[in-house]
């Protein structure tokens, strides 16, 4: 299927903002935006790049009652040089077939994936910010757009990207988060969509994330539905630990877990450089042993946005630990540094995991 590419008109076009130590996250969207439609009779349709504009759909649209929903995040990198890097981007579309199958949505293809992506930074280029640690989000979403106010799977989708800058993560250097065990709810449980990236898992955690900011932490600590027992994520992030030298990180058996690509990328770089690192279930309390025998070295979340987010207290029913003295373990910094590297095309990329655009 051909894009069809339709430009605003250049005094349509907007300034992207100059400060770029002001850019923050999700304020600001780029001047296109790409849309294709999908109903179960023709498959995939109108495929098109025009201006960034509200979404037109029937109040009844099943996406807004039953949340029918997908979405994906990734970023583009501008490097020293002025070119454009994407960091694994086919990984961000495997995904979301993975998760657009787990809630009966249909499947886009690879190939035109990566073309509406190239053609969208190709025409919106100047909105990826210049600044180290700045870089234009991506934001991919499949919604179900047919109208129908009884249960079942949509006949008509609408899948859109659409991109904005976004601020460097830590403009004052690494900022160690403060996390707090989440007792009361959880994010998955088994068989249910976790290891999708659908609305309803992030609706769910709201209140649990508004819980523990009033009680002065930054980011939710999520336990397995079942036991209250094992640890899976951190916020929106995957979580890691370093004990005894060894890193361990939740295994992705459970099928509660998103499957981080930041998470795979540490893996893979922790074996490149010899460190013992282990996909397993692991308990909070083997966590806290470690921590009052003084083997706990590091915790860390790994995501897109973040890249990398050092622990420094871990609270857990009532009391709370500080994970290596409150500051960004080594393992973390040098992690940072070499995702970072490698995404702004600043160190060699020796997984082949950057797609540069000419
Ligand atoms: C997106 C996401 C992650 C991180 O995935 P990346 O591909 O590394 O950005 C981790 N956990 C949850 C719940 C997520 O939504």
């Amino acid at each position: 299927m051909e894009i069809q590419v339709n430009p605003i008109a250049p005094e349509q076009r907007r300034q992207p903002p100059t400060d770029e130590t002001k850019l923050g996250f999700g304020k600001l969207y780029s001047d296109h935006m790409f849309t294709m439609k999908w109903t179960l009779d023709k498959g995939w349709t109108q495929a098109e790049i025009a201006g960034y504009r509200p979404l037109s759909m029937a109040p009844a649209s099943l996406v807004l009652h039953y949340g029918q929903t997908v979405f994906e995040g990734l970023k583009a990198y501008r490097t020293e040089s002025g070119k454009v890097n994407l960091f694994r981007p086919l990984e961000n579309c495997r995904r979301l077939n993975r998760s657009a199958a787990r809630l009966d949505l249909p499947q886009v293809e690879e190939e035109l994936f990566m073309q509406a992506l190239e053609a969208l930074l190709k025409l919106d280029r100047e909105w990826i910010p210049r600044s180290y640690g700045t870089s234009l989000y991506i934001r991919p979403a499949m919604v179900a757009t047919e109208p129908y106010i009884g249960l079942k799977s949509a006949a008509e989708v609408l899948l859109f990207i659409i991109t904005g800058p976004v601020g460097a993560y830590y403009p004052e250097g690494f900022n160690p988060v403060r996390i707090t065990v989440c007792e009361e709810f959880t994010r998955a449980a088994p068989g249910g969509l976790g290891s999708a990236k659908t609305a309803a898992n992030y609706a769910a955690s709201l209140l649990a994330e508004k819980q523990a900011i009033k009680k002065g932490y930054t980011q939710v600590l999520w336990l397995d539905a079942t036991h209250r027992k094992f640890v899976e994520e951190v916020g929106a992030m995957n979580i890691f630990f370093k004990i005894d030298g060894r890193v361990v990180t939740p295994s992705l058996e459970s099928s509660t877990i998103l499957s981080g690509i930041t998470r795979d990328s540490v893996i893979k770089l922790l074996k490149n450089w010899g460190a013992n690192v282990s996909e397993e279930k692991i308990s909070i309390n083997d966590v806290l042993d470690a921590q009052r025998n003084g083997r706990l070295q590091e915790i860390f979340g790994s995501g897109t946005a973040a890249v990398i987010s050092p622990v420094g207290v871990l609270e857990y029913q009532g009391q709370e630990y500080t994970i290596a003295d409150g500051k960004t373990g080594e393992l973390a910094k040098s992690l940072f540094e070499e995702l970072m590297g490698i995404q702004y095309g600043a160190r060699p990329d020796p997984f082949g995991w950057v797609k540069t655009l000419d």
